[in-house]
């Protein structure tokens, strides 16, 4: 085969794989290859000879409109003698409601002295027509749908809006027109995150998603928070052309959340200052308690322990040693006449002769030692020792140490200082009884006096 013209056509109709009809010029079919044969879902007997008046086509336009007979493609190219190029049509077939999409396209050939045949080619587009717009729902939304362009992204221009949906116009206030051709950055301001700005430019930058929540404005300048995702759109070579922002206002929730925080924060801040004022209450409670103990406890005079503290003190000590065994010194000690300190000096400088003297039981005794004020010119202490000599030598060191105070009277005079000690030995027992100690150490000092004063005795029981 050399020339073109020996193709057999009709074996090429046969095999090819687009439906092709052709029509007499009364319509009627003459010839339908086994593609429409098998698309129109037809014998070859039942298409030979039917007309395109046929009750059994009907076919839609793209908008569902059922199509008048006389726009039907082939009575068209017959009406206007135009070729009909690339034109979507349904069919509804009559036998199951099913529309078959197609994409047609017809012609005529012959002359005005020739008969005339129409020729209409059609292939099924069914597959890749929607039956519902994705632009209708993006439109839509409740969601504020913006589409940029990915190009010149750059600031202050970029990037330029070319689509924004219902949604959009309705929350910003900014119509269509208005914003097409404009940047999404008029929309931000003066409180709007300089750090989400920068993290949103930068993933326009690497063409990648990102989720930022910001603040808006409107075209009052009302502000509003916004939550977007951004995505980059791809074209079928996978460039990136465009980026879509669905967003939605979120104002509330973020109004709402600021709030809690705030709430949170007074709270936490309450919560401070009470845990402060708890702290100073206690402190100044703690204050108050070691001031009453200190008027409830110590002399006020001497600011030495008082006779309550002593007694509570020397029960600690004897059941501390009754534990362990173990010998307590009980003394008592009075100023040898003290009345006449008083009488001749005043009764100021007796104070004072009463607080040189409870320092020096405060220098001689060591810190587990007990010793007081006892009442009056009377001091008393308790000290554990090894034996009756321990007792002796806490006795003599005592009077020893009296008979050194020297005070000194206002008026320059000298005061002699002495004092009569009585003391009681004793191994503990576990039925001890101080008010008996007391007693006998009384009588020991009862006797110090007798004998001359400044000076110690010691108990040596009833006889
Ligand atoms: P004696 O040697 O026998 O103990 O004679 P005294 O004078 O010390 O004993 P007396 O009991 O006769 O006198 C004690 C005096 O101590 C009487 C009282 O006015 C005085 N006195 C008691 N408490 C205080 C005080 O807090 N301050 C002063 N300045 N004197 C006091
Ligand atoms: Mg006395
Ligand atoms: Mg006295």
């Amino acid at each position: 085969m050399k020339n073109i013209s020996d193709l057999n056509f009709k074996t090429l109709f046969e095999n090819a794989h687009i439906g092709i009809i052709i029509h007499a010029w009364d319509t009627s079919i003459v010839y339908a290859n086994p593609t429409a044969l098998n698309l129109l879902r037809l014998s070859y007997e039942q298409a030979i000879g039917k007309d395109a008046f046929d009750a059994q086509w009907c076919f839609i336009d793209e908008a569902g409109k059922i199509l008048m007979v006389d726009d039907y493609p082939v009575n068209k190219v017959k009406r206007t003698r135009e070729r009909l190029s690339n034109e979507v049509l349904g069919v509804i077939d009559s036998s199951c409601e099913d529309i078959t999409w197609f994409m047609v396209n017809a012609y005529y050939e012959g002359n005005e002295t020739d008969d005339k045949f129409i020729v209409v080619t059609f292939s099924d587009i069914s597959d890749s027509k929607q039956s519902f717009s994705f632009e209708e729902v993006v439109e839509n939304t409740q969601d504020i749908v913006v589409i940029t362009e990915a190009s010149h992204i750059k600031y202050p221009a970029g990037p330029k809006i070319v689509y924004v949906n219902k949604a959009f116009e309705k929350l910003t206030g900014y119509s269509k027109e208005e914003v097409i051709g404009e940047t999404p950055r008029i929309l931000q301001g003066e409180l709007t995150s300089k750090k989400g700005r920068s993290r949103i430019s930068k993933a326009l930058e690497n063409k990648e998603c990102i989720t930022e929540i910001l603040l808006n404005y409107d075209v009052n300048g009302r502000p509003y928070w916004i939550e977007m995702n951004i995505v980059p759109l791809r074209n079928k070579y996978a460039e990136v052309t465009h980026f879509a922002a669905i967003e939605r206002d979120v104002s509330s929730s973020k109004f709402q959340s600021e709030q809690l925080e705030k709430r949170n924060q007074d709270l936490k801040a309450l919560k401070n200052n009470l845990e402060k004022l708890v702290q100073a209450r206690t402190a100044e409670l703690q204050t108050a308690k070691s001031k009453l103990e200190k008027i409830a406890y110590f002399d006020p005079l001497t600011n030495i322990p008082n006779r309550r503290f002593f007694t509570i003190q020397t029960h600690k000590l004897v059941s501390g040693c009754a534990r362990r065994g173990g010998t307590v010194v009980f003394g008592l000690l009075d100023i040898d006449d003290f009345k006449a300190i008083n009488d001749t000096h005043g009764h100021d400088e007796g104070d004072a002769v009463l607080v040189s003297l409870a320092k020096v039981l405060t220098e001689n005794f060591r810190s587990d030692d007990v010793y007081c004020r006892f009442g009056g010119e009377e001091f008393a202490f308790a000290v554990v020792v090894d034996d009756e000599a321990g007792a002796i030598v806490v006795a003599e060191k005592l009077i020893k140490a009296i008979r050194k105070l020297d005070c000194i009277a206002s008026s320059g005079e000298k005061i002699k200082v002495r004092a009569s000690l009585g003391i009681n030995t004793f191994n503990v027992v576990k039925d001890f009884d101080l008010d008996e100690k007391i007693k006998q150490a009384d009588i020991a000092m009862y006797q110090a006096k007798q004998s001359g004063k400044d000076r110690y005795c010691v108990y040596e029981g009833e006889s």
